[in-house]
């Protein structure tokens, strides 16, 4: 279902038609940004009922057949203009006015109107109609969860600062979430529960279930192949709490990205759209917040950086037999000079663009676009600008002093593809220190801590 209305700038008076295309969401907050002036522009849409929206289009175009009763397509559907003042529709839109499609779900390509066009048509075009549905079930999961993000952040919270009383009685409570005993194994298995369910529609399924097992059949075969080798390797984890540390901090990053579902929705459509190559077709999202996902990228980055750690770790016990142990040779600089670090402490200070180098032949995949090292670079050293109305992104990967000479471009959605990449990233290793963290706390893992000592 579609909303087309016409909005004046506050700022400028500038005129441009809007096509919302309407999600099954009962508050959609749309943004855009005035072609004119940079003023920002937002369409709110109340929706009763949200959840029935597609039931009341299809009952609406039903009952059109009818024609002495027309269809009342926008009943229980509330608006409210900010930054500018909607007036008298343009019937039909004139071609030469400034036009946005608006939609929460879908990219959307700029351009001139095009009756019929939709965005929701664009893109189930480009997908076909079953992963459009598909896309529109996973959406659905979003859209009944939502509303409980602030209970799963809670519980995270009460996790996080070790109030398991609270914990479990919200766990219950809220999630029906019933913990076994005061064990942390068992409080532990609830989180990740409540956790798994409430992250679902961001991850691929497929990937997180494969990596699980992957980790557990690694982890039981070093456990028993390798028995002093990995004891060393937990029992350093478990007497510097490297892992504790990078657990909680792991645990932190579902906020902000419950936070950013919005503009994740259109970059979660990419998972289906085979026919996107990034930069190709500029599209955009229909919401503008660039700047606050900035400090988020960063977070997840340099956790990811410390995540490498365990991995680096485990591939060493593989291959060497010594979570020390790095291969020698495999980046020697121009003078003869090993760059090898001499163990894994050397190796958490190297920066993560060059942390991959050091994984000879490694056993986990990293995922080339979640390490974009460029534009974390970018990111980090503040050098990165924005622009509001094409939804651009400039950034300039290099320290250069005060010139800006090698810049990349991608837009807000393309980034939002990117975060998205690292947030799976970063959650498939949190498997990892999940995995590591009952190798400490259950037989034998616990035992072979013990035997070291
Ligand atoms: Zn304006």
């Amino acid at each position: 279902m579609n909303i087309n209305l016409t909005v004046q700038c506050d700022e400028c008076s500038n005129i441009t038609n809007c096509r919302c295309g309407m999600s099954n969401r009962d508050y959609q907050p749309l943004k855009f940004t005035c072609r004119s002036c940079g003023n920002a522009i937002g369409i709110n849409f109340d929706v009763k009922d949200g959840d029935s929206l597609d039931t009341m289009a299809l009952a609406a175009m039903l009952s059109a057949k009818n024609k002495r009763k027309p269809p009342k397509l926008n009943q229980g559907v509330k608006r409210r203009v900010t930054g500018a003042t909607e007036v008298v529709r343009e019937q039909p839109f004139n071609p030469e006015t400034d036009f946005v499609d608006l939609h929460l779900d879908f990219p959307v390509v700029f351009g001139k109107y095009v009756m019929g066009n939709t965005p929701y048509m664009q893109a189930s075009m480009r997908s076909g109609a079953e992963k459009a549905a598909f896309h529109r079930d996973r959406l659905g999961l979003i859209n009944a969860q939502y509303k409980k993000y602030p209970q799963v952040i809670k519980l995270i919270g009460m996790y996080n600062n070790g109030f398991h009383g609270p914990f479990a009685e919200l766990a219950r409570k809220t999630f029906k979430v019933e913990i076994k005993s005061k064990r942390l194994e068992d409080i532990n298995a609830a989180l990740y529960r409540v956790v798994s369910h409430f992250v679902l529609p961001f991850t691929l399924p497929d990937t997180s279930q494969g990596v699980s097992r992957k980790f557990t059949d690694t982890m039981m075969d070093l456990l028993q192949n390798k028995k002093q080798e990995m004891g060393a390797f937990l029992q350093k984890l478990s007497d510097t709490e490297y892992l504790a540390h990078l657990q909680r901090d792991c645990l932190k990053i579902y906020k902000p990205i419950f936070h950013a579902e919005l503009p994740l929705r259109p970059a979660l459509f990419l998972d289906l759209d085979m026919s996107y190559v990034e930069g190709e077709v500029p599209m955009r999202v229909s919401t503008n917040d660039f700047e606050e996902y900035k400090e988020v990228y960063k977070d997840m980055a340099e956790i990811l950086s410390r995540q490498l750690v365990l991995v680096a770790g485990l591939n060493n016990v593989l291959k060497r037999g010594d979570h020390d142990a790095f291969a020698r040779g495999v980046w020697v600089t121009a003078k003869g000079k090993d760059q090898a670090p001499e163990n894994l402490e050397a190796y958490a200070d190297v920066p993560l663009g060059n942390k991959p180098r050091f994984l000879d032949d490694s056993w986990f995949d990293l995922d080339p676009v979640a390490h974009d090292n460029k534009l974390r670079n970018g990111i980090a050293h503040a050098k990165i600008d924005y622009n509001e109305v094409t939804q651009k992104i400039t950034y300039y990967p290099k320290l250069e002093g005060m010139e800006r000479a090698s810049k990349e471009e991608i837009f807000l959605l393309d980034y939002m593809r990117r975060m998205l990449a690292l947030f799976r990233e970063v959650h498939r290793l949190h498997h990892l220190i999940k995995c590591l963290n009952y190798a400490i706390l259950l037989e034998p893992g616990a035992s072979l801590v013990k035997k070291t000592q």
